[in-house]
């Protein structure tokens, strides 16, 4: 990937998280505390700020600079977790992908995550889009739309589950009947880089 080809990837998906802060936050404050939108708000504005420093770099070092800054920035659960998912893909991703490259990176990135996180699918958390857009991605033969609608399903299927992880699952069986932020966010950001990979922005 080139420059600008990287500058339009991280601009679509700091700009998608940023038009939805009240959304994320308004999830939030349901089933954890609002900060959501705001957190993510601030680290995608910090990447905006210094995006010519983070596309002037391979895509590797992009991404791995990309998530130094959400690490910094974002705070919350989310903050270390989006930041190790960017940092993993920046380890793992060679400077000009195929899909396979992406798929096994991706792979790699989430395993970091849950790492980190302690948590696995089906806690009501990121991951329950993450792993679900990572195996249709993998099955991807042509185009986006089954890797679209996969994402849209997984983060609607956060509604019915019970939060296991993070703030959420202090409400237990509460929690249950609401979007998960995290889901809400990952699905907005693969969104994003859909519409970049898919050629519609
Ligand atoms: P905080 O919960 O610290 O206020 P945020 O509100 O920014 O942080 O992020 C909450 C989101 O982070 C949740 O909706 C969930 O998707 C995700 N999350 C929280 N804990 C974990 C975890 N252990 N593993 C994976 N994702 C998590
Ligand atoms: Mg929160």
């Amino acid at each position: 990937m080139n420059p600008p080809e990287i500058r339009t990837l991280f601009r679509g998906v700091a700009e998608s998280i940023i038009a939805h802060t009240e959304e994320l936050t308004a999830l939030d404050a349901a089933i954890g505390d609002g900060d959501h939108g705001l957190n993510m708000h601030r680290g995608m504005q910090a990447i905006l700020d210094d995006l010519d420093r983070i596309a002037s770099k391979p895509l590797p070092e992009a991404l791995t600079a990309a998530g130094a800054t959400l690490v910094m920035k974002v705070g919350g659960a989310s903050g270390p977790l989006y930041g190790t998912l960017l940092m993993a893909l920046g380890k793992e991703m060679p400077p000009d992908p195929t899909l396979a490259d992406a798929v096994k990176a991706f792979g790699l990135a989430i395993a970091a995550v849950q790492a980190r996180g302690k948590s696995e699918r089906g806690q009501k958390t990121m991951l329950d889009v993450l792993i679900p857009v990572h195996e249709a991605l993998s099955l991807a033969s042509d185009g986006t739309d089954s890797v679209r609608l996969a994402t849209a399903k997984a983060a609607a299927a956060t509604i019915e589950m019970k939060a296991i992880r993070g703030r959420a699952s202090f409400l237990g069986d509460r929690s249950v009947g609401h979007l998960d932020p995290g889901a809400r966010s990952s699905q907005l950001m693969i969104e994003a880089v859909l519409d970049v990979i898919g050629g519609k922005t």
